[in-house]
């Protein structure tokens, strides 16, 4: 994988590391970390990961107790929920003990965002019994083929319904799922997936297609505007605005107009950047803390978490780090550069 060169961090104004809150200096505050737990997936989907990806050595991945460690010096410097993403999180052969380690040592929310396709209901009750709040649900077509030409794996629609099924029948709710529509390949599927909504009561998210996949094939050609997603989900179904946003969420979300339960939700990324808002701050699998999904310089952790640094050390290198978070991602701009680590690398 290319690697990003490390550059010296700048610090941090006196008064700013002297607060113990993670602000940039845009003046936006952090209160979301997502930590990518692994880079391995099982999935390849197309607008991800590249079929002959590499994934880094073991010893190069954070162990279970430097997660856990990371979350609770994120919680004190005002961190409120901690996303866990990846890669695929629940190939994690120690997913259940890093919940139970971050629940044990902080009050903060818990999530993680899974493919779906490896959700049993007794690892479920497992991972919530851990102290898992809520889950959110990648699921970008219903139909078999296509569903099988997207993630380029062997699991089925079927198998993620029934992920579905089991995180609502263990009560792992309010539920989320997210699609991203490719044009050419699931962007006649809007309406379908809004049926799941629906069907499930639940939340369900189009994401538009971000230039974070490893092939470096996006195009904004291939994006489809969240526009004109729910223009076409609004041709089968009248959509009301729900509302109920707060000031940091990245979705739009819409009732229906029928009274039907569940709702839709519009993250445009690309189309309407929401970076004014951000209040999310990235820890990649090995170890490297991103202020953006589309930073070019990354800052390594390892160095300090395998060499002694104490707990005020490390705070005031996240500290540092958030203060250089740019005020937003430039993808509409002529001399935008893809980031070099796709999204299952960065942790989305
Ligand atoms: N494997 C898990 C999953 O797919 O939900 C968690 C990691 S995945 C990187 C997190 C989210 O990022 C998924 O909802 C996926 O659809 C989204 N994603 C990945 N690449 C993307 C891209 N290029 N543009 C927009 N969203 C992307
Ligand atoms: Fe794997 Fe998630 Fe990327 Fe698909 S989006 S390849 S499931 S990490």
């Amino acid at each position: 994988m290319e690697r990003i060169p490390q550059q010296p961090l700048p610090a941090a104004p006196d008064a700013v590391r002297a607060g113990r809150r993670m602000i940039d200096s845009h003046g936006r505050t952090i209160l979301d970390l997502r930590i990518s737990i692994t880079d391995r997936c099982n999935f390849r989907c197309v607008y991800c990961m590249e079929p002959d990806v590499r994934f880094q050595p073991a010893d190069r991945l954070l162990t279970p107790s430097e997660i856990v460690r990371m979350a609770g010096i994120a919680e004190g410097l005002g961190v409120r929920k901690i996303r866990i993403t990846g890669g695929e999180p629940t190939l994690h052969p120690e997913l259940e003990a890093i919940i139970a380690g971050i629940r044990s040592t902080t009050r903060v929310e818990i999530a993680m965002i899974t493919n779906g396709s490896l959700l049993t209901r007794s690892a479920l009750a497992g991972w919530k019994r851990a102290g898992l709040g809520r889950v959110t649900i990648s699921i970008d077509s219903v139909r078999a083929d296509r569903f099988a030409r997207v993630t380029r794996s062997t699991a089925t629609p079927d198998d993620v319904l029934a992920g579905i099924d089991a995180c609502l029948a263990e009560g792992l709710t309010p539920l989320k799922l997210n699609a991203v529509l490719v044009r050419g390949v699931n962007d006649d599927e809007a309406v379908d997936l809004a049926k799941l909504a629906r069907r499930f009561g639940v939340e369900m998210r189009f994401i538009e297609y971000m230039p974070l996949d490893s092939a470096h094939a996006w195009d904004r050609t291939l994006m489809v505007p969240a526009a004109e997603t729910r223009a076409a989900i609004e041709q089968k179904f009248a959509l009301l605005p729900t509302g109920a946003d707060d000031a940091h969420s990245t979705a739009r979300t819409y009732r229906f107009a029928d009274g039907a339960p569940g709702t839709v939700g519009f993250i445009a990324p690309v189309s309407s950047p929401f970076c004014g808002a951000c209040s999310r701050l990235r820890l990649t699998a090995d170890g490297f803390v991103r202020p953006c999904l589309f930073s070019t310089t990354e800052w390594g952790l390892l160095p300090l978490l395998r060499n002694g640094a104490s707990d005020a050390d490390i705070e005031r290198f996240l500290i540092d780090v958030t203060w250089t978070k740019l005020s937003g991602h430039q993808i509409s701009s002529p001399t935008f550069t893809q980031p070099a680590r796709p999204m299952s690398a960065v942790g989305g």
